[in-house]
């Protein structure tokens, strides 16, 4: 793609690339399938998962704006708000993050890390989070400028088209580790719970690889919001670059029906499934995102929904923290 610009984009190095790239012999073997994980939960410790690549360009981009503080969103165990407060202890300025509860939290997991990472955090409730998130950031972003102190929203998980950059970088990563491993992988499967990864590897693949495709299981919401999500924020980054590519819809594969009982709530199957993966593969996934998304592969992959599927990579986006939270869930099924 020879107007294809990101390259020239300003970006900062915080996580820990390349991510290795694994095959799961076990499970290859159990489910009938060549199957490889790509460890972006390696990413880092303080910033391990996904989001660090995204805030690679997104902390870039507020650095250049002069931004003394960070704000960000998401849910009390977010990875995305942790992630942000390690990254902007790290480059010496301020993180806010606004988080969605529903009662007073117990102060573990991620919402710990925040705090031991000195994040200034602000409370909200559900019905204001999926309302006026946006706003209250402002409001908070107006709170600081008026004491002189230049602030940068960032929109929860890092997902525009901005953050979406980290995950186009990933899928050119990719594309050199297959040539190093010697295997090409027809299918790349993530969890999408804000829409920057899946739109980022969705675009990545459609400029550098556009035999490959991706699937998302999503973790809330559903097929028709994702679609709708993904298509803006890949948009949004085809504008910034100014590439000629035309983003179709239809292109985009979301797979509903494994959010379970809901965002952040475990069925005991789910966590059962993390046990017996990481019994199996010594590898362990989130209770929230990963370990949903690859249940839901492991259940599609029985209906022989993947059967043209030779060869599949999993995204392992992290949340490792996420587990500590559901210590008691997990204890009652160990
Ligand atoms: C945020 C997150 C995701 C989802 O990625 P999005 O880019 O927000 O769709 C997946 N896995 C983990 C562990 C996450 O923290």
């Amino acid at each position: 793609m020879s107007n294809f610009v990101f390259d020239s984009i300003n970006k900062l190095n915080l996580a820990n690339l390349p991510t290795p790239i694994q095959r799961l012999d076990v499970l290859s073997k159990e489910w009938g399938v060549d199957l490889w994980i790509k460890r972006d939960d390696y990413t880092g410790i303080e910033t391990s998962g996904n989001k660090i690549r995204k805030l690679e360009y997104t902390i870039a981009k507020a650095l250049s704006e002069e931004a003394g503080v960070v704000i960000t969103c998401g849910g009390i165990q977010s990875n995305h708000c942790r992630a942000t407060a390690a990254v902007a202890a790290r480059v010496g300025i301020k993180s806010h993050l606004v988080l969605r509860i529903d009662e007073e939290p117990p102060i573990e997991g991620n919402y710990l890390l925040d705090k031991i990472l000195g994040a200034n955090i602000t409370f909200i409730s559900r019905k204001d989070y999926s309302g006026r998130r946006n706003e209250i950031m402002k409001e908070i972003a107006d709170e600081y400028e008026s004491k002189g102190i230049k602030a940068y929203v960032i929109p929860e998980g890092a997902s525009d088209g901005v953050g979406n950059l980290g995950y186009i970088e990933a899928v050119k990563e990719t594309l050199e580790q297959e040539k190093e491993l010697g295997v090409e992988f027809d299918t790349i499967v993530c969890a999408v719970g804000s829409g920057g990864t899946y739109s980022g590897l969705f675009l990545g693949t459609k400029l550098l690889a556009p035999q490959k495709e991706v699937f998302a299981f999503n973790v809330c919401d559903d097929e028709e919001y994702f679609l709708n999500v993904c298509t803006t924020i890949a948009k949004d980054t085809v504008s910034a670059l100014d590439l000629d590519l035309e983003i179709r819809r239809e292109d985009m594969h979301i797979i509903d029906g494994y959010k379970g009982i809901g965002y952040a709530i475990s069925r005991d199957e789910e966590l059962e499934f993390i046990v017996d993966v990481a019994k199996k593969e010594g590898i362990i996934l989130d209770p929230v995102y990963t370990g949903k998304a690859f249940y839901g592969l492991f259940n599609e992959i029985k209906k022989g929904n993947f059967d043209k599927n030779k060869r599949i990579l999993f995204v392992h986006t992290g949340g490792l923290y996420g587990v500590f939270p559901k210590q008691e869930q997990f204890a009652k099924i160990l």
